[in-house]
Formats: structure tokens, sequence, C-alpha cells
């Protein structure tokens, strides 16, 4: 059982320094390096930055993203990974909210102009990791310190920032470490944004077992003929992803374990796992063990798990999200009231991997976290129910939140930045769903009144302003013009009643 993430990354550096921590096609990275890097961006952090607060890493998933995070750890502040294609926009709205003491940029900094937080750039941070500073003694974060910080669409516009300890994060490894079969010194894909809590799944136990993470970066998974050339080449042992990128990856029909015989475990989650999808795995790696868990940001990756298997798919009309891991309980909530077992209602998760709640933002947290019998409890917004045998069944959301190509959105979200774009009046975003998967994103508008001849040529720029604003996977597909939007009984936009007509 680990009790401190930190030490434990940092013993391999000192006992097996030569051991990989992180290669990809040109080049490789060891634990001595992570040590050697983590300690002087500490040490440099702890000499140099005085003010309190958070450190922003900016970068992709470059190798020296984690030894920094490793630096940041050690100096008992949290970090806040951002992707470097953020747009400004939402940049700026994180860093309001955080209030960051530095920003260390990995990739050359593309976001807003900023006086008052120092920004240390990838040439100065080079320099930092070759240092040959004296290392003292550090304060590495406290079993209730924030560890890392990771934003999530928020139904303001403005991002929430879930604040995941020490110990939230350790529940989470400990459980991963030992309910997933995962061998010694394995190598772990590395496909999710830093900044997506899915890509956690694979830092923190491939880093506290000797492991080592293989990244896959955005141009190979964006270009499908490099991706489909990539996957039948790759050498790793554990895979992390979304169902919807592994159903891309199942296009390449060499993707399979005669290609790929070093591929034993499969871990999914972010969204619900299609049958088709865990079906036509079991059949191309009927050597594999296939996982899928469950859970939100908020309670720290996954709470729950269950290994797939042709019986499970058998019985289940949805894929089961799986047995609650040992520390934890679900309890199912109706306005207010837990029901009985069995019972379909608001999964709620109580346990030790469940967040303190959003960075300086007291009223979402409070309308989302409590405590249950003195443990700390989230409110998920998703409906489930619970066999007797123990495992989690998932029945869709209560609420207005998606997951489009597993990223996580409020649609409300995109409705806040659509009303900003110059050529909207009024906007208001739904869901097309296949077989229970969104497929696209649907905004009904009223435009300002323009002078476009064509209406493809008024979402082009739509569209266009749109992208400055939020992220690529949040822009609608579709747009459908109208002279206003239906309202309910009480006056609010009839958001219900436009997903009905989208999906009929
Ligand atoms: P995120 O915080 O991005 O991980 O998103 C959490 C949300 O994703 C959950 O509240 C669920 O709505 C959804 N989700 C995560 N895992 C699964 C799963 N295995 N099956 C269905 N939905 C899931």
């Amino acid at each position: 059982m680990l009790t401190n993430i930190v030490t434990t990354i940092d013993s391999y550096g000192v006992t097996d320094p030569q051991r990989i921590a992180y290669r990809d096609e040109t080049s490789q990275f060891t634990y001595g390096q992570l040590k050697k890097y983590s300690d002087q961006v500490a040490t440099f952090l702890t000499s140099k930055i005085k003010a309190a607060g958070p450190i922003v890493v900016y970068g992709e998933l470059e190798f020296e993203m984690l030894a920094a995070f490793l630096g940041i750890s050690k100096t008992g502040r949290a970090y806040i990974p951002i992707e470097s294609n953020t747009p400004q926009e939402r940049v700026e709205l994180i860093l309001q909210v955080a209030k960051p003491a530095a920003i260390l940029a990995v990739a050359d900094w593309a976001g807003p102009a900023i006086n008052e937080i120092p920004i240390i750039s990838p040439l100065e941070l080079q320099a930092i990791f070759e240092n040959e500073a004296e290392v003292k003694d550090f304060s590495i974060v406290k079993p209730d310190d924030t560890y890392y910080i990771i934003f999530t669409s928020g139904t303001t516009g403005v991002p929430k920032g879930v604040q995941i300890s020490h110990k939230n994060l350790l529940s989470f490894v400990n459980w991963e470490l030992t309910d997933f079969d995962l061998p010694e010194g394995a190598s772990f894909l590395s496909q999710a944004p830093y900044s997506f809590d899915l890509s956690v799944m694979g830092i923190y136990p491939a880093l506290t077992s000797g492991g080592s993470l293989v990244p896959m970066k955005k141009e190979t998974i964006n270009d499908f003929r490099s991706l489909f050339s990539t996957l039948p080449k790759l050498d790793i042992n554990v895979w992390i992803s979304t169902p919807s990128f592994m159903k891309i990856c199942l296009m390449e029909p060499t993707f399979d374990g005669q290609h790929v015989p070093s591929l034993q475990t499969f871990l999914f989650c972010g969204e619900e796992l299609p049958k088709s999808t865990a079906l036509e795995l079991l059949i191309r790696f009927p050597q594999a063990k296939i996982f899928n868990t469950y859970g939100p940001t908020e309670a720290t990756v996954a709470v729950s798990g269950v290994e797939i298997t042709s019986e499970l798919l058998e019985k289940y009309e949805r894929v089961p999200i799986g047995y609650v891991k040992e520390d934890t309980q679900i309890l199912f909530m109706e306005e207010g009231r837990v029901l009985e077992n069995g019972a379909v209602g608001e999964i709620v998760i109580v346990g030790p991997s469940v967040s303190k709640g959003y960075l300086n933002n007291p009223e979402k947290t409070a309308a989302a976290f409590f405590e249950y019998g003195g443990v700390p409890a989230y409110h998920t917004g998703d409906s489930g129910s619970m066999t007797k045998e123990g495992l989690l069944l998932y029945e869709g959301r209560i609420d207005f939140q998606v997951k489009f190509h597993g990223y996580r959105i409020e649609l409300e979200d995109i409705d806040h930045h659509l009303d900003d774009v110059s050529l909207v009046k009024q906007a208001t975003v739904v869901p097309k769903y296949v077989e229970n998967k969104v497929e696209q994103l649907i905004a009904y508008v009223v435009p300002e009144a323009n002078d476009f001849e064509k209406e493809f040529k008024l979402t082009k720029a739509i569209k266009e302003e749109l992208a400055g604003l939020v992220m690529d996977y949040m822009v609608p597909q579709k747009f459908i013009y109208v002279e206003e939007l239906p309202l309910t009984a009480n006056g609010k936009v009839d958001r219900k009643g436009l997903i009905a007509e989208a999906n009929r």
C-alpha cells in the first residue's frame, strides 16, 4: 500500500536511475532524469517564487510536463495542467479562478499577455532542469494538501477547478494497482491530455510501480493514416483511453492481439462503453483483460470497475460500470433522500477519493459536495442503480452535461460562449444521440441581423468566432437558425423540447 506518491516515484530514481520512465519514437527518459529535473524545479520554485498559490504547467504530453508536476509536488504546492492548444479566452478564465503563483511553460506560451504572473519559458525551464544547484530538504504535499487541480466545463461558462488532494490520489492509485492485475514495470499508453483526469489513470500507477509512459501525441491521433500505421506496431502493456478513441482505432483491421501481443490490459473510462466496442475487443484481443471503469474527476478518475466478459455482455443491456472500490460507498438519492439499494436514483459517491471541492468556488462546491457520516460525498449528476451482487449500472444523466468524443461538456457552457459571439442573439445547444452516444452537437440559434446571403457563410463566421472562445470539441457541428427559441411554462428555454426535436 503506497503512502506517498512523490517519495515512491523518487525511490526508483535513487535505486534504479537507469530505469525508463518515458519513451516516445525519438527519445527516452529515465527515473534518474525524472528525479534530477523535478529536484531542480522544486529548488527553483522554493528559492524564486515567493507568492502563494498553485503553479500552472503548460504544454502537451512532453516528459518535461511530468518532471514539472513532480517538482511542484515537492514544494507542497498544487499543479494545474493546461493543454497548449487551449483558446486564450479559456486560459484567461482559468487564470482568473486559479490565481497561480507562476506558469511553467513546457510549450511556448500562447495564452493571454500577462504581467502579474511570472512565466518561465521553455528555454528557462530547460536551464532549470540542467541546473546543478544544491538540493535541500523538500516540503512534499501533505495528505490533505491539493496535489493537482483539473479544470472542467462549468454551466456558467467559467471552468471549475477540481482540487484533488494527495490523499485522494493515493486512494485511487492504490486501488488501480491492486484491483486490475497490472504487472510491475508495465508500459502504459499516455494518450489523454494531462488536463483531462483520464491521464491520471496512466501517470501515477505507471510511475509508482516502476513502469513507463508511452505518449501518443495529437499529430498522430488527428491523422488517421499515421494513427493506423502506429497501432499495429505499438509496444505497450496497458491501454488507457475513452471508448470513443478505441472506436476509431478499431477501424484499423490489423490492430489486434496477433500484431500487438504485448497489450495485456485495457482500461476504459470517461464515458459509456458501447457493447459493440466491447464485443469487438473481446474478439480482437482474446488474451487481454478488458475493464470498464467509471467515475468523475471530482472523485479522482474512477471509483468502480469490472472486467468485460461475453457473459457480462450477454446478461446486461448496457455495459455495467463496475464494482465499487473497497474504501468507497455509493448511495442512490432522489430529492435529498437516500433510496433503497436497487432503486434508480442519482449516484452519490462517498469515500476518501472525493475532492474537497472546486477551487475558489464555494457556491458550486456547496451545490455538489457534502459530508455523509463524516465522509466526503459528491453528487455525480449520473443516474444509476446497483444489482444485488453490487454491480453498478449506469442509466444516463439527470442534467445537461454530455460526453462528446469522451470530453465532458456542460451544454450551458457552450450556450454562454455562443451568446458572446457577435452574430448571435440567443442560442441553445443540444446533443443528437445514436445508441446513447452523442454523435453531434446542434446549436439552435437566433441570429443578429446580418448581411450573409447564405446560411453556411453565417455558420462559418459564427464557428470561427466561437473557436476563439471554447475548446475545439465544444464547437457544434450543425446550426439551425430560428426566429425565437421555444420556452417552457416558466419562461426558460425549453432545452428538453429541443432535444426531443433533434432526436426525433
Ligand atoms: P469526467 O469528470 O470527465 O471523468 O466525467 C465524468 C462523467 O463521465 C461521469 O459523471 C459520467 O457521466 C461519465 N462516465 C464516466 N465513466 C463512465 C462509464 N464507464 N460509463 C458511463 N459514463 C461514464
